[in-house]
């Protein structure tokens, strides 16, 4: 699509994080200029930054989200990989290792289709650092790092004309006129503030609560060739311990430590109390490497209150030349891992939004945008209550919850029911995959044999 005709003259991107960087990509393909100003002095090499503490704990991308960064930037995974990070390519998906509640995968059988569920490992600030370099690239694309944004400001009726923006280390302002800006400054966005301010309605808001807590640390373990897996995520359910483990770039592994405030026993504040509390979902065969690692971080904390969308989609009136997108728009339980890619998706939204209509039409964009998010965050949403609240319940909350407890314990002995788990877990297929009539049919029949066999999937029964 480049070097197709520019559609207009200069787009203003607010924020240089996942969302800011996909979305400054595509605009590349249709703006003269793009401009991406970020709070931060954005860092010459993979480190963590002020502007995104929560790039120290563990941050996974679900292989939809490598797939688009492929798509808008071809050769950045080989890249990726050559500097250091971790392909998870295996048939059998045997360096993974997820846990749901009680319930594990089966992985006695090879996946059907592999190359959809490839897995790339690293850690936030090596992706962000090695993305940013391939928009920097780009010859349209200009950096005003170490800047604040200030206020939006509107010099025609109903449009969004400019915004202002300061040096970090001075009083002064200076303001950007443009014809696109887009938000991408993540949980912390004012543009609801902004829009009240200058006469437009804000948008309504969506909430859970989820009250999270989020303790990690950065490691190195010697012994890592004692076990295959690179990659262990462990969701339980009711109040035992949530966590994971992934290994990094360049041998590095993180180790978070995630839960409800209410639910963790106790906070760890160093390495020995990282380990502690790893014992209750670390698998045993991990342990000992475990055990020897050496920490190259202090524990570093994030607080979660929970997940807010803007319903951007449902304003009777919006601006032209402003749109929202990334956790700016939908922040999710980070639990869930899908924050990166969901940004990707707004940012594919948007080229598809821009080749379809040759300009910015607000309305068209969020509907399209809703479409996504909402099963996504219907998923998210519920997982709070489903926590310690299951009476309160509606019935076709307790509904989706017991299918879902049957598809996850069919995944035990079924490599077709867990390659169908991952492949909608990844955003490969959309979650109606989960219910279409075939597919519930072979998780009865499951049911059924096990039935007569007596077998359960527990994490006991398949270490
Ligand atoms: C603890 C935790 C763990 C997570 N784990 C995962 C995971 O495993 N997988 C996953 O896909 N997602 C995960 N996420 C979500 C993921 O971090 C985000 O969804 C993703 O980074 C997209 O965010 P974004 O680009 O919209 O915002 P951010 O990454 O927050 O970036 C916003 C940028 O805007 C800048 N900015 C903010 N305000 C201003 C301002 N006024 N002026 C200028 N610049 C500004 C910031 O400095 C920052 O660079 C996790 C989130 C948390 C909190």
């Amino acid at each position: 699509m480049r070097g197709e005709a520019k559609l207009r003259d200069h787009a203003v991107v607010l924020g240089a994080g996942i969302a800011g960087l996909v979305a400054a990509t595509v605009l590349a393909e249709r703006f003269a200029l793009v401009t991406v100003v970020e709070r931060d002095q954005l860092p010459d090499s993979p480190i963590d930054r002020r502007g995104v503490p929560q790039g120290r704990h563990l941050h996974s991308l679900l292989s939809r989200g490598s797939q688009i960064l492929e798509e808008l930037h071809p050769g950045f995974l080989a890249d990726l990989v050559e500097a250091g990070a971790l392909i998870l390519d295996d048939p059998d998906m045997h360096r993974i290792h997820s846990r749901v509640g009680p319930y594990t995968f089966n992985r006695t059988h090879s996946a059907a289709d592999p190359t959809a569920l490839v897995t790339y490992l690293a850690s936030r600030p090596f992706l962000e650092f090695h993305l940013r370099r391939r928009v920097e690239a780009l010859p349209n694309v200009a950096f005003l790092d170490g800047h604040d944004v200030g206020e939006l400001f509107s010099t025609q009726p109903h449009r969004i004309t400019g915004v202002t923006i300061s040096p970090r280390d001075s009083t002064s302002s200076e303001t950007l006129s443009t014809d696109l800006i887009i938000d991408a400054t993540g949980r912390a966005t004012r543009t609801p503030l902004l829009l009240d301010r200058l006469g437009f309605p804000p948008p309504a808001e969506h909430t859970f609560t989820a009250d999270g807590r989020y303790y990690s640390q950065q490691i190195e373990i010697p012994d890592q060739d004692s076990f295959r897996e690179r990659l262990i995520l462990v969701l339980p359910e009711g109040k035992a311990q949530r966590g994971g483990l992934m290994a990094c770039e360049n041998n590095t592994w993180t180790l978070t430590i995630a839960g409800r405030a209410s639910d963790l026993t106790h906070t760890p504040t160093d390495f020995a109390d990282m380990l502690t509390l790893a014992g209750d979902f670390i698998p045993p065969h991990i342990q000992p490497a475990l055990h020897s690692a050496q920490p190259l971080t202090e524990v570093q904390t994030y607080r979660y209150p929970g997940g807010t969308w803007r319903r951007y989609d449902r304003l009777a009136r919006h601006p032209d030349g402003l749109l929202v997108l990334g956790d700016a728009l939908c922040s999710l339980d980070p639990i869930n891992g899908q924050g990166m890619t969901m940004a990707t998706l707004h940012g594919t939204t948007l080229r598809a939004h821009l080749s379809r209509t040759g300009r910015v039409d607000p309305q068209a964009f969020y509907t399209a945008i809703a479409a996504i998010t909402k099963p996504v965050w219907a998923s998210n949403a519920q997982q709070p209550s489903g926590r310690g609240n299951k009476s309160s319940s509606p019935l076709s909350l307790r509904a989706f919850a017991w299918t879902r407890r049957k598809i996850l314990e069919s995944a035990a002995d079924d490599m077709m029911i867990t390659e169908r788990l991952m492949r909608v877990a990844n955003f490969i297929d959309p979650p109606q995959r989960l219910i279409a009539p075939g597919f519930l049919a072979r998780v009865a029949a499951h049911h059924i044999k096990r039935g007569l066999t007596g077998r359960s999937n527990t994490p006991a029964a398949k270490h």
